[in-house]
Order: structure tokens, then sequence, then C-alpha cells
């Protein structure tokens, strides 16, 4: 069963490991090819925008041949000179001369039949007017755009305005900055062209680019499936990257699974060959410096010699529920060590740290009581730490904690400030001390964002009558600091580090109380 949950929780985060980095590397590829592909339609752009803007020139330059006219109107030498230059001017299909709103001649001579001429649909800023949408007689009735000035009108294909060689799925329109349309290529959706021309994001699922110089715009777009080719190649790169990271997860997966099984064996085994002991780290009274008690923290030997930490084997311990027994080792080990030192001095405490299962169910309340009874020791010497992930059944531990209360034994919260329990939940829970985390007095004397947070805890702390226990005191001006504001006890290096039992007692023989025998 704990094999099995430890392989579970493996294949989870093998899974994740895999699709997690394949993920990142397709989103990425795909987000590049947007990018490269979107890039290539804005050089297309302007490179029409360009061509455009030399058609309308060019255009212009052939209107103001004409203006002032210098010859008679619709003479030969004026049907001439508009011939002449409707043929040099490769961008003019036609130019017309028009009176009292007729047109009377044009490069193809008089005009025989009356054709009305409308003022133009929008005049730019050098004079010249534009028609959007003519269908004279001249082009068979296809659209063409007019530009004219003074008295003279040219027709220009519309095709001359969107005169660039793109693929086939590349459709084109370039209009005027107000959003007069000139002219159109490969048949672009008129809708789509006119939310772009607007500014707005056409959400049609292709590709745009939209650009603007002056006084003209040019819109793209493309289908999304002429991103493959750069996607493929965009993926190239980058897939091959998210396989390795992925690879590297899978391995990191299986290297932390087989060490922890192999942790979990070990575990077992050193379970039944009693290699655990206790070491005690003093607590002292920071007000007097006398040695008032000791945590209990656990020790694992291996029969080579090598140590292995706590915070490396109970978060295993505790996952496949073997810190149990272990929690039932410590504290037979510290009877073991400290019954007489216990008897002898009412005075002195030693604080037990209990795992989340160990709050949730109480158990080892039973386990304490038994392992006491007879000893001479009184529960109120043992203290019992609890760190916030035992509260996670609040109600469950609220019921352990009580009894434990009832019982005569003193409870601490352990590691108070880096788990997420709230005010809320402090207030709400029966607890005889706090322990303020080696984190926050670390902070202490430097100018560090949290130092500011370790009176705010003092207060707190104060403000719900709790004891409070400084863990993790390292340099005198942190014990001066902390005295000052009258948090009663400490245990750091400043002190004693962990010490196996006899050089735990000799400590304590050093700095108990004088009157004690
Ligand atoms: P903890 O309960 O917060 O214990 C304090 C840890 O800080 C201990 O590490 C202690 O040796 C270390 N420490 C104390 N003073 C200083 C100091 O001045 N500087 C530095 N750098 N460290 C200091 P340890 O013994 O490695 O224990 C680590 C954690 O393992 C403990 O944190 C506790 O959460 C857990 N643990 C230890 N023994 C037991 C046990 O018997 N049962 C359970 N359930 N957990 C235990
Ligand atoms: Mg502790
Ligand atoms: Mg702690």
């Amino acid at each position: 069963m704990r094999r099995k949950r430890i392989l579970i929780t493996s294949v989870l985060a093998a899974l994740v490991g895999v699709a997690v980095p394949l993920a990142v590397a397709y989103q990425l590829s795909l987000a590049r090819a947007v990018q490269g592909e979107e890039a290539r339609l804005r050089v297309l752009a302007n490179y029409s925008l360009e061509r455009a803007q030399r058609t309308l020139d060019s255009a212009g330059a052939a209107l103001r041949r004409f203006e002032p006219l210098a010859v008679t109107p619709c003479s030969a030498a004026h049907i001439e000179a508009l011939r002449q230059t409707t043929i040099t001017t490769r961008s003019v299909d036609d130019i017309g001369y028009v009176e009292q709103g007729m047109l009377k001649c044009s490069a193809s001579g008089m005009q025989a039949t009356p054709v009305k001429i409308t003022p133009a649909d929008f005049v730019l800023d050098n004079g010249i007017g534009v028609d959007f949408d003519l269908r004279p007689a001249v082009s068979g009735g296809e659209r063409m755009v007019g530009l004219a000035l003074g008295r003279h009108k040219a027709l220009v294909a519309p095709v001359r305005f969107a005169d660039v060689i793109v693929e086939r799925n590349v459709q084109m329109a370039v209009a005027l900055a107000h959003g007069g349309v000139l002219g159109v290529l490969h048949q672009p959706d008129m809708a789509v062209v006119a939310t772009l021309l607007a500014g707005s994001q056409a959400r049609d699922g292709n590709l745009h680019a939209v650009v603007a110089r002056g006084g003209l715009i040019a819109v793209m777009t493309a289908p999304r499936s002429t991103l493959e080719a750069r996607l493929s190649s965009e993926l190239a790169v980058l897939l091959p990257v998210g396989l390795l990271m992925a690879a590297f997860i899978v391995g990191l997966v299986a290297w932390l699974s087989r060490r922890r099984l192999s942790l979990l064996g070990e575990l077992t085994i050193a379970l039944e060959r009693r290699e655990f002991f206790v070491h005690y780290q003093p607590i002292i009274a920071l007000d007097t410096g006398v040695c008032v008690g000791a945590e209990a923290l656990i020790r694992w030997q291996r029969p080579d010699g090598s140590m292995i930490r706590p915070d490396l084997f109970i978060p295993v311990a505790e996952e496949s529920g073997l810190i149990l027994p272990i929690t039932d080792e410590v504290i037979a080990c510290v009877i073991a060590d400290l019954r007489d030192a216990l008897v002898a001095d009412r005075a002195l405490h030693v604080a037990i740290n209990l795992c989340a299962s160990d709050i949730e169910t109480g158990r080892v309340l039973d386990v304490l009581e038994r392992a006491l009874a007879g000893t001479g020791i009184e529960a109120q010497q043992i203290w019992l730490e609890a760190t916030e992930r035992g509260f996670i059944n609040a109600n469950a531990a609220r019921a352990t904690l009580e009894k434990a209360r009832a019982r005569g034994h003193a409870v601490a919260i352990d590691d108070f400030g880096t788990g997420y329990s709230s005010l809320a939940s402090l207030q709400s829970l029966p607890l005889d001390a706090l322990k303020i985390d080696k984190a926050f007095v670390d902070t202490i004397a430097t100018d560090a964002a949290t130092s500011s947070v370790t009176p705010h805890i003092i207060a707190m702390a104060r403000g719900l009558k709790l004891l409070i226990v400084a863990e993790g005191i390292e340099t005198q001006e942190q014990a001066d600091y902390l005295a000052a504001r009258q948090v009663e006890f400490g245990q750091g290096w400043l002190y004693a580090r962990a010490l196996p039992a006899p050089d735990f007692l000799a400590f304590y023989k050093a700095r108990r109380p004088r009157q004690l025998p």
C-alpha cells in the first residue's frame, strides 16, 4: 500500500513532467511561427503600399501636365496629348476632359454619347479627387478607380493599387487611410477587411497584418495553413529541447521515487533494528540563561555510520505512515534517557515533535500515557509540538489538543509563520506556547523584509497569552533582541546544538537553577 502510493505519485508526476515541457515547446513554436508569418505579411504589405503610392504619384503627375491646359480643350492637339500620356503612363488607362459635368473628350477622341461625370467621392490633401467605384463603358463595366484634378479625370485599374506577387492564398486590400478601398488581390472577405481597416481584431481564425503609411493602409490575410512549414521548422528546434526536458524530468522522478522506495525499505528495517536515537537541544529561559528543558530531535544512524537528516526521512515516514512507530520510539528514548533528570527536577520539560496524523488521531496520547505510567515523570513535563500541517482537520486537532492539555501536557505550535495557518485558526486552538520559526529569528537585526514580522508575531502571541519559544538563535544580538521583548524561551546554536543525552544532561546541570541539588 505504501509502495503503491509512492508509485502512483511518481507515475502522475512523470506524466505531468512529460506533458508540460512538450506543451510548452509546441506553444512556443506556434507563437514563433505566427510571429514569423505575420512579419512576412508585413513586409509584403509594405511593398504593396510602395507600389500603390507609386501608382497614385504617377497618375497625379499625368493629370498635372494638363493643369493649366495650354491648348484648346478637345482640340486635336489636346486629344493627342491625352493619348500620349495614357500610353506613356503605365498606371493610367484613360484620361478624359470634363466640362459642365459632362465628359467631352478623352484619349480615344471626342465623346460621341453624353456621359455625366459626378463629383469625386473623396479629395486627397494634394487636391486630387478619388472615385472608388466607377464602371465606365470604356472598361466594359469593370470597376475602375477615378482620379480627378481640375477638369481632367484619369481612370486607373484597381489592380494597379494591389500590384504585388503573392501566393494565391494570401489576400490583400489597399485603402485610403479614411477607409475607401482602392484595390484588392485574391478576393479577401470585405467584412474582415472593413474590421481590420477600422483598427479592430478580426476573429476569423486567419493570420493578419495591417500596415499604414503615407495616407494609405494595406491589409493582408493568410490562412493558418501557411504556418505549417514554419511550425515544423520551429518544432524541429524546440521539440528536441522539450523532449530533453521531459526525459530529464522523467529521469529525476524515477530517481526520486527509487530513492523514496529504498528509503522506505531502509526505514522499515531501521525500525526493526532500532537504528533511531534521540538528541536533545537545550531550551533556555532567555531572562536567566537557565536550561529549562529540551526539544527531542530524532536521529538516524545507519550501520555504516552515516547519519540521515530528519528533514529527509520524516516526510517519507509521514507519507508512508511509518512515522507512528517512530514517534513511539522517540517517546521510549526520551523516557529511557531523561527519566531520572525529569523526576528530580519538576521544572524540567522535554518537547516531543508530533506528526500530522498523531494530532489528527490522538493515538499518541494513549501511547504516552502507557509509556509514562509508573515512571514518576509528570505529564506536564512532556510538551507536545504540533506543526500547522496537523491542523488541516481543525476539529480533530482541537479534540486531540484539548485531551492533551486535560492530561497535563503543554502544547506548542511549531514552525509558526511558515505554514498557512491564520490568526483566526490559531485563536480557536487550545495552545500553550508558540515557537517562532528560525526563518524569522534569522531576520532579526537585518533589513530583510520579514524582519518587521517578528515583532508582530510576538505581539500576537502575547495577545493570545501564549508562551513564546524562539527557534534557531545563533547570535547574541538575536538573544538580546528577543529577551528585550520578554520572549520567555529560546533554543539555538548560540547555546547548544542538539546533544546526545549524556552531553545534554551535563549542559543542563551546568545551567540549572542554583537551588536545585
Ligand atoms: P523543528 O522541530 O523545527 O526542529 C528544529 C530544527 O532546527 C532541528 O533540526 C534543530 O537541530 C535545528 N536547529 C535548532 N537550532 C538551530 C540553530 O541555531 N541553527 C540552525 N541552523 N538550526 C537549528 P533537525 O533536528 O534537523 O530537525 C528538523 C525537523 O525534523 C524538525 O524541525 C522537526 O520538524 C523534524 N523532526 C525532528 N525530530 C522529529 C521527531 O522526533 N518527530 C517528528 N515528527 N519530527 C521530527
Ligand atoms: Mg520542533
Ligand atoms: Mg521548529
